[in-house]
Order: C-alpha cells, then structure tokens, then sequence
C-alpha cells in the first residue's frame, strides 16, 4: 500500500491512505462538487485497495475509487469524467430514491438482484453475456426485476446528463467520460466471461453511450485537455501505483531502465526500496530530489524507506521537509511523528504529542495517528492521556469493548471534569449506534 500510515478500512472494504493521490483526488472532484453545489458537504474521496474497475457512491459523504480505475486510467480528464457521474448521482439523491424502491418492493433479497442488473442489461446486446445474466435472475424475480433495473437506467442516464453538465460547466471536457464508458462496454461485448464491477452497479448498454456521446460532443469543451503539469500528476500517481502494488518483474516491464521520465523513475525507486536494497533505493530516491527539490512526497518515500529499513532517526530529517513541503498535511505528521516515537530520544516525544494531537483533529478515524499518540505519551510518563489516546485508537478501529476499557483506566488517571476526562466518559458511554457514525 501507498501510505504506510494506513493499512486501513472503511466498512470492511481496504482503503489506501496516501496523502499525494489524495490531493490529486481533491484537485480532480472539487471543481466538480462545487458546480453540483455539494462544496459544502465535505465529500472525500476514498481510494480503495482493489485492482479491478470500479467507482461508485454508497452514502452522500463518500466517493469510492478502486486503485484499478485510477491504474487504469490514461488521463484526467477520464477519472474527473468519473467523478462527474458519480456526482450526478450523489447531487440527484439517486442512493435515497433506490432505497426507497427497494424497500416498496418488499422483498429482503432485492438486494441480492442488484449484482445480476449490469450482466443482465448487457447481455442484451450479447448472447454469451446474456448466459450470465439469466443464471443470475430467478424467473419468480424478474418482474421486480424488469421495473428496478428501468429504475437504474433511468439514474445512470440522469447522472450522464448531470455529469455532462457539471463538467461544461467547470469547463472541462466530456470526453474522457465517453471514451471510459465506450471502452468499458467494449470490454463486455469482447471479453464475456469478465464483467467489471463498475458495468455491474453502472449498466452500459449502446444506446446509452450513444447518447452520452451526442450530448458530449455538443459540448464547447469536447476539445479541451487536461494541463500538461495535471497529465504529469497523474502519470506520477500510476507510477506510485505501480511501484507499490505491483511485483517488480511488472513494473521493470513498464518503466524500462531506458525510461527516464520522472515516472518511470518514481516506480522505480519504490519498487527498489520495496523489493531491492535500501541503500540502492535512497540513491535513486536522492536523484529523484535532486531533480524536483520541493515536490515533498518525494521526502516523504525517502523518509518512509528509512524508517521501514530501521532508520527512524535519519529518517526525521525528509519526514520534516516533506511535512512542511506539503504545508502540514496530517497523514506526512503522523509518519513523522512514528519516526521521532521510534527515534528513542525521550525529548522529541513533545514534538510528537503536539504533531498528532493536531493531525487527528484533521484525521479524527485514522487509528495509527492515535496508537502513535499514546505512544508519544507514554515516552513522555503521561500515562494517562496515553490510555485516552489508547482507547481512541480502539475506538477508531470498531472495537468498542477495548475502547470502553481503556477509557475507563484513563478516566480514573484524569482530573475529574477536566477535558481529557470527558472524552473518556463520552467513549465509555458511547452507544452502538454512534459507534458506525464515529468510526466511518
Ligand atoms: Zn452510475
């Protein structure tokens, strides 16, 4: 995984922290949030660990990405394209209005069906595609069936219009978004044994894309690319991509030694610390500085290879730089805050305490910010508030039973009433049902 700070989970599914492709995924859907009027509702994206295509929205806070699309992706503009559908939806109350339908339907099920849609729309268009859309519906089903999957057409077809609008109007093109839905059908007519999640929960048939494409193309924008120096974030995101989740024959396939684009040097030099030496990977991450000297994660995977090769005291030097190079992005203070915990210098556990205790309240579910917190106090003899940070972590993983524990310790450590101490009170009396909302 990308951000060695997270190896974490958002309702089960693995989610990849990584503070430079998360602010490429700001930079690609604010313009897009704002012109669907949503700037305000504090909407993330969420890049999960999967290496298939898909993109999709469960709640109105969340836009899930699998790594695999962003991978995937050759350009911007298609993953914005994304993101502008996915928009559509969320800015049409479309996840709401489904659940409605589902519950009018009565039948505990339904949901179940849902999977069978995408195969079962596509297969109109293929026999061999049709198979696996049939094996999959019940014959007793398929007239719920028949008025959902209408139902579904119907939002993905709003969510295009949408989705065209929001990018016209942040003027930028539509035609990443065609070419993707084009080149996803495609791969259902061609391939039918393989069926990409994202064809599953976003059916795709021809005439679909066919309008998408004459709605696009009306556009004064269908012209426009993306910003040379936008095109180089993202290809540095896939070769981060690369060089962490792929093996290292792969990416030697992809960034040849005859490559020398900073990306092909950038998966290199992780796929070195990953698989090779350490010293091998800091000279090539050294060059890589020398090049760019303030691109901060370049300081920040030099920090993060030393501190994994057991060298967090040299490694608080980058971490630093790559911490003040980002303007204090909390995931860089949470690794810098491991390396001065790990560094065994009892004086550097303050300078750790006041790096988390401000990276949670920007971070608040991020589990490794509170374990390195209550590390950081206990080298200090704080032990009190090393219980609440304890407690916090427990909390901020799902288990709530260790949660209430620890935070009960703490409690009796605090000076009754005072800050820390309600926060431990409020952990101890948490109930079940705050506890999804807390740790989402
Ligand atoms: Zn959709």
């Amino acid at each position: 995984m990308p951000a060695r700070a997270q190896d974490t989970t958002l309702r089960g599914m693995p989610v990849i922290r990584d503070a430079e492709i998360e602010q490429l995924m700001r930079d690609y859907a604010q313009p897009i949030l704002r012109a669907a009027g949503l700037a305000q509702q504090n909407v993330r994206v969420v890049v999960l660990s999967d290496r298939s295509f898909n993109a999709f929205v469960m709640d109105g806070r969340h836009i899930f990405i699998n790594a695999g699309a962003l991978f995937d992706a050759k350009t911007p503009n298609e993953i914005i394209g994304v993101f502008a559908h996915e928009t559509g939806h969320l800015a049409g109350g479309h996840l709401q209005r489904l659940r409605e339908q589902l519950a009018s339907a009565q039948t505990a099920s339904i949901v179940a069906l849902l999977a069978g849609i995408g195969a079962a729309v596509a297969g109109a268009r293929s026999g061999a595609a049709g198979d696996i859309g049939a094996a999959a519906i019940m014959a007793p089903q398929q007239a719920i069936m028949r008025s959902l999957l209408s139902y579904v057409r119907t939002q993905e077809d709003q969510a295009d219009h949408a989705g065209v609008k929001f990018l016209n109007a942040t003027g930028q093109s539509p035609r990443g978004m065609v070419e993707l839905f084009k080149r996803l059908s495609n791969e259902v007519l061609f391939n039918s044994r393989y069926i990409d999640p994202y064809m599953q929960t976003h059916p795709m048939p021809a005439d679909r894309v066919a309008a998408l494409e004459t709605l696009a193309k009306a556009s004064p924008y269908w012209d426009h690319r993306d910003s040379p120096e936008l095109q180089l974030r993202h290809d540095m995101m896939r070769a981060k991509l690369s060089g962490f989740m792929e093996r290292a024959d792969t990416v030697a396939r992809r960034y040849p030694q005859s490559d020398h684009s900073m990306p092909a040097r950038y998966a290199r030099a992780i796929s070195t610390y990953r698989n090779a030496g350490l010293q091998q990977a800091i000279v090539q991450i050294d060059g890589l500085i020398q090049t760019q000297p303030h691109n901060p994660y370049f300081y920040e995977l030099k920090g993060q290879a030393l501190l994994e090769g057991g060298h967090a005291a040299e490694a608080v030097a980058p971490l630093r730089q790559a911490a003040q190079l980002s303007h204090s992005t909390p995931l860089i203070e949470i690794m810098l805050a491991q390396a001065l915990n790990s560094s065994n210098n009892p004086k550097l556990a303050e300078e750790a305490v006041s790096l988390l205790r401000n990276a949670v309240v920007r971070e608040p579910d991020t589990p490794d910010a509170y374990s390195q917190l209550a590390m950081a106090y206990s080298r200090k003899g704080d032990l009190a508030n090393a219980d609440l940070a304890s407690a916090q972590a427990a909390f901020a993983r799902g288990d709530l039973k260790t949660a209430r524990q620890l935070a009960a310790r703490a409690k009796t450590r605090l000076p009754i009433g005072s800050p820390a101490w309600v926060r431990a009170d409020d952990i101890v009396n948490v109930k079940p049902p705050n506890i999804k909302a807390g740790a989402q």
